[in-house]
């Protein structure tokens, strides 16, 4: 079976993140949406509660080859323990540089584990998670930019303020 894992921090997953998901999807058997917990970031959203608004992002869609998982190791210790060989990573315009520095890293480490990169789709490239994060300080809309369970939890939570 051909399996591919996608990492990230997902803090917010966007709307860039699920085009990745829905194409990868539609090439490999099985996809692994991969929540990393990520030391140098804080986390805007509690880590499980990120790992459940995906699931509901992913049942949503009925993309039946997609899960989601966790780790809190280093992702190639977790594809070598899960029988993965592919991590999927996503380029917009000024990612080269970060990127290609974390494959040459997990290559260096397990050169049997190869990191595979799509492209963002134009209309998603401005998209990131940390731009989300700047709009919800001063209260800006994001709904054309995250799926629609992620922009309720944050309906909800600004609410409950
Ligand atoms: P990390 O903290 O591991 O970089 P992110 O959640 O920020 O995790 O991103 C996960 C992956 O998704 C990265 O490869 C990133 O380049 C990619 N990505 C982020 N935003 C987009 C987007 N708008 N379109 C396509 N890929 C994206």
């Amino acid at each position: 079976m051909n399996k591919v894992v996608f990492p990230g921090s997902f803090d917010p997953f966007t709307i860039g993140h699920l085009d990745l998901v829905i194409r990868a999807s539609n090439i490999y058997d099985s996809v692994i949406i991969l929540v990393t917990k990520n030391v140098n970031k804080n986390s805007l959203i509690p880590f499980e509660k990120k790992i459940d608004l995906i699931e509901q992002v992913i049942a949503e869609l009925n993309l039946e080859n997609v899960h989601v998982d966790f780790c809190n190791t280093l992702v190639v210790d977790y594809c070598s323990k899960n029988s993965v060989n592919l991590i999927l990573r996503g380029l917009r315009s000024g990612d080269f540089d970060y990127e290609y520095n974390l494959g040459v890293y997990n290559f260096e480490i397990n050169p049997k584990i190869e990191t595979i990169y799509m492209f963002a789709k134009p209309s998603n490239m401005h998209i990131s998670s940390s731009g989300v994060k700047e709009l919800l300080k001063y209260n800006k809309n994001i709904d054309n930019l995250v799926p629609y369970p992620i922009d309720q939890y944050f309906k909800e939570e600004n609410e409950n303020l």
